[in-house]
């Protein structure tokens, strides 16, 4: 009985956009279709952990490749697990699951951006058969239900699914080649496209290969790609090369990466591991989302157990991918078993203290690369910091920072050896932006002493710097937050500021009343403001704004901190100010001014205002007496 099906117009959308923008790489289909017949010879693997007779007779697994000249077909076998009716329905008749819904977002998107190199490298899984097939039959035999079904397709509209027969186990495909790919039919092209994109399938790819022993022609199966798992090899068989190949191979992500680690541990706990560290971002598969699946996958005797084992890594490492495989795990181990297993512990500690010694290496190597590497997985390396305090001095090795001084990132021993200043004290300020920390007035005395202050304006830098107190025995000091005085003051320049001080006592006091003492704890001066009117500064052992801020949008309660305003002697307006107060101790030109300027300053220090209202009134106020004739 069969019956024929119209496509979903989801469907037809792929479809379009796979003749329109893949074409370009169209070869990547045979990738495709042995990809998805490996995981079913994994999944038929891992079924028979605990079905013993699940594997009847065909145990031996392997991929077989073979082409019909005369009926223009070439055909993709595998004995893995197969399919049932019902997966049939959920996996081929419809490709609008959400994960391909997503790719074809992305696929348009990249589209419009003109990545079409980058297309010609993706395909849709299955459905990336019909960029070189008029026609698709799909024959499947389910190794849980033992009933075999044909789907077939032309690709264009229709779709058909019938009760078929198949011998054992597995699923054939049968690609009717269109006109234009007749040279698909060919074996040594075919074992071209294998060795190009299928090398290093774990699973023996087989093509039939006809050999004449005198007047005898034989045919034999003949294996086409290498088996041997590039991890299980010797390092000194590997070269750079093929780490390369083999990681843009598995990966989605076409950009080399920064570096791979790959171990033999022989030990109380055995395991060989390949990871790899990426450059670039992979917009295929976001590895910076907590909330995604991450960590390498598990291999144990050579079954995949988990596709992502994030079990051996800790989440701040969630962008290292790739594989570890151990024989010290039980093949029929469970889910809940690999969440408190000390195996699994043991090699998590060992492959975190690798990826860290790697990251040491590559910083100091490639400095580039890393840069790179760095904005784009720095904040996730700073949660490490956070979280994992008992390592913090080194991971802070490795981390980069934005600085007041110089274009490029550095890292703290960059910043140590390039400052001056004999007490060494790693300076820093933090924010929402580069530019709204470099309009800190706090940062003047920095730039005339040429002092270097780390911008830190990742959102994880205030918890990060918080457990962060000091590095290589070198204080960490906000520059906001503590009396800092780049220069010894000389008994003149003391002499001044008593001098100072008491001409400015009155209308210190002046401005604290009218700003009220509720807000503000104390008015003082400061003469190292450069041209900046005042500030706002944080008490010694306060939270600083950013800090009360994110615990706020964290839904918490925190105290409100009375902040200490400091008033810029050597500002014009400041001076104007004391003239002012000489001449009318009750000028409303004074409070209108005072309250002005500390909305200035809560701006500056906030980057957002209470009361916007005010601020705009006295704004316009004072542009029109700017503007009189
Ligand atoms: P993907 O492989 O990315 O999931 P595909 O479109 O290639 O997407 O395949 C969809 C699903 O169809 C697979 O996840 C799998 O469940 C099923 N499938 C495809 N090919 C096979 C096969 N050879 N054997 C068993 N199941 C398959």
């Amino acid at each position: 009985m069969s019956k024929q099906h119209n496509f979903e117009a989801e469907t037809g959308r792929i479809l379009e956009l796979l003749t329109h923008s893949i074409y370009s790489n169209k070869e990547i289909f045979l990738r495709e279709l042995i990809s998805n017949a490996s995981d079913a010879i994994d999944k038929a693997r891992l079924k028979a952990l605990t079905d013993t007779t699940f594997l009847w007779d065909d145990a031996t697994f392997q991929i077989q490749i073979e082409s019909d000249a005369e009926a223009k077909t070439l055909t993709i076998r595998d004995n893995g697990i197969g399919m049932t009716a019902d997966e049939i329905h959920k996996h081929i008749w419809t490709i609008a699951k959400s994960g391909t819904k997503e790719f074809v977002e992305k696929l348009a998107k990249a589209k419009e951006g003109g990545e079409h190199n980058m297309i010609g490298q993706f395909g849709v899984g299955f459905y990336s058969a019909f960029m070189v097939a008029d026609k698709v039959e799909l024959i499947t035999k389910s190794g849980l239900d033992h009933k075999a079904h044909r789907w077939t397709s032309d690709w264009k509209s229709w779709y058909e699914l019938e009760e078929s027969t198949r011998e054992g186990r597995g699923t054939t495909v049968i690609l009717h080649l269109g006109d234009g790919n007749h040279e698909l039919l060919e074996k040594w092209k075919i074992k071209e496209l294998i060795k190009k994109y299928s090398n290093y399938v774990a699973v023996p790819i087989m093509m039939e290969e006809e050999e004449w022993e005198w007047d005898d022609k034989k045919t034999t199966w003949n294996q086409v790609n290498e088996t041997k798992a590039i991890w299980k090899k010797m390092k000194s068989e590997i070269k750079d090369e093929e780490y390369k190949d083999f990681y843009q191979s598995v990966s989605m992500d076409f950009t080399a990466p920064l570096g791979h680690i790959h171990n033999a541990v022989e030990g109380k706990v055995s395991y060989n591991s390949l990871l790899y560290i990426p450059e670039a971002t992979n917009m295929f598969a976001d590895n910076r989302d907590p909330s995604k699946d991450y960590g390498p996958k598990l291999y144990v005797q050579n079954v995949l157990i988990l596709e992502h084992a994030k079990e051996l890594l800790p989440v701040w490492l969630r962008f290292v991918s790739w594989v570890v495989e151990t024989t010290d795990l039980p093949l029929n181990i469970s889910r809940e078993m690999l969440q408190s297993n000390t195996t699994l512990d043991t090699i998590k500690k060992g492959l975190t203290k690798k990826i860290l010694a790697e990251l040491k290496k590559l910083r100091e190597q490639k400095s580039e690369n890393y840069t790179t590497f760095f904005n784009n997985y720095g904040s996730i390396l700073k949660e490490w910091v956070y979280y994992e305090q008992d390592m913090k001095q080194d991971v802070a090795e490795i981390l980069l920072f934005e600085t007041l001084l110089w274009d490029s990132k550095m890292s703290l021993d960059d910043y140590l050896d390039t400052q001056k200043n004999e007490e060494k004290t790693i300076y820093y300020i933090t924010g929402k932006s580069k530019a709204e920390v470099l309009a800190s007035p706090y940062l003047s005395q920095f730039r005339e002493n040429n002092v270097d202050v780390l911008l830190l304006t990742d959102a994880i830098d205030e918890w990060m710097i918080g457990v962060l107190d000091e590095y290589k025995s070198v204080k960490l000091k906000a520059i906001t937050a503590s009396d800092i005085k780049l220069k010894e003051e000389t008994s003149e320049e003391k002499e001044k500021q008593e001098k100072l001080g008491k001409e400015f006592k009155d209308i210190l006091e002046l401005v604290k009343n009218t700003i009220g003492s509720d807000k503000i704890e104390k008015v003082e001066l400061n003469p190292h403001l450069g041209d900046a009117l005042w500030a706002l500064k944080t008490p010694d052992g306060a939270m600083n704004p950013q800090m009360e801020k994110m615990m706020r949008a964290m839904g918490q309660t925190v105290p409100e901190t009375k902040r200490i305003l400091e008033l810029n002697p050597n500002n014009k307006l400041v001076k104007a100010m004391k003239k002012e107060f000489k001449l009318d101790i009750k000028s409303k030109k004074l409070k209108d001014i005072t309250h002005y300027a500390y909305m200035q300053a809560i701006l500056l220090e906030w980057g957002e205002l209470e009361n916007i209202a005010d601020f705009v009134k006295l704004t316009n106020q004072f542009a029109g007496e700017y503007l009189k004739d």
